[in-house]
């Protein structure tokens, strides 16, 4: 939950559509944005690359299903036998005029929602009941949530009333070309030997849905990738990196390892 301070060198993140636009556009009008999207397709590296460009701290809190309202708002803690109000990353993302990224929102707990609205909406508004205080956000403050609606939980959907507030553009994985450049940068592997790794992962994401539950991302390229390029045996590198954190399944291992032999 630290702040990333505001860096004039951007992390790598190599656009896949109008999303850098569409992020600009967002942050000079003060709306908020939904980032929809599989796990490590980018999202993350996404906003840290946009915030360093738009020259704003950034504030990523990655949401479980224990977080609640006070740890995004903050709490009073016990110090040195005074009681002393803290921040929590929400309200130092507004008092700051920062970038606010709640990684996987919909995991937190309910309570998080109210807060969230009147800070996405017209009243860009920050209540914190328990000091009375409400901060109105500055003009560089954003609010970015992203959600993977891949996994289908009928209890866990955003409900309109919120989705309605954000700005919302959806991720997918990068294009084969797109990708293998990211691999490649991102592992030091020769883009020569990411071509069959990303070549493989569209096999194996045209299976997903079926027996998986979700296609390979591409950080787990980056893995795999990364043990290749350290000499380690590409079947040894897809083992541990592509087919055991797939699945727990031997039948679908299997048939990732056929699909693995198809390629190689
Ligand atoms: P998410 O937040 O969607 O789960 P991440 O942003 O953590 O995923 O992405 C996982 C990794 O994939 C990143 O660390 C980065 O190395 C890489 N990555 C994915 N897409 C891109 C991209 N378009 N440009 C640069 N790096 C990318």
């Amino acid at each position: 939950m630290n702040a990333l301070a505001p860096d004039r060198t951007a992390p790598f993140y190599r656009p896949v559509a109008q999303e850098v636009a569409l992020f600009d556009a967002a942050h000079a009008k003060g709306l908020p944005l939904l980032l929809k999207g599989p796990t490590g397709c980018g999202k993350t590296r996404f906003v840290e690359h946009m915030a360093a460009r738009l020259g704003r701290p950034l504030y990523t809190v990655a949401c479980h299903d224990d977080l609640s309202a006070a740890d995004l708002i903050g709490r009073y803690l016990l110090r040195g036998g005074a009681t002393e109000w803290i921040d929590g990353p929400l309200t130092r993302a507004v008092r700051e005029g920062a970038i606010c990224y709640l990684d996987e929102v919909i995991e937190a707990r309910k309570d998080v929602t109210v807060v969230l609205h009147p800070l996405t909406d017209n009243r860009r508004t920050l209540m914190i009941d328990r000091t009375g205080e409400e901060l109105v956000a500055p003009p560089g403050f954003m609010l970015v949530a992203s959600y993977n609606p891949g996994y289908q939980n009928i209890l866990k959907r955003l409900k309109p009333s919120t989705r309605q507030r954000f700005l919302s553009i959806t991720f997918g994985f990068p294009d084969a070309a797109t990708e293998t450049a990211v691999v490649a940068r991102e592992s030091g592997l020769d883009a020569a030997r990411v071509v069959p790794l990303v070549r493989l992962a569209g096999h194996i994401r045209a299976l997903s849905g079926m027996d998986l539950e979700e296609g390979v991302s591409t950080r787990l390229l980056i893995y795999a990738a990364t043990l290749i390029a350290g000499e380690m045996p590409i079947e040894q590198a897809l083992q541990a990196a592509v087919v055991e954190p797939l699945t727990d399944e031997p039948d679908v291992a299997q048939a990732l390892r056929d699909v693995i032999a198809s390629v190689y």
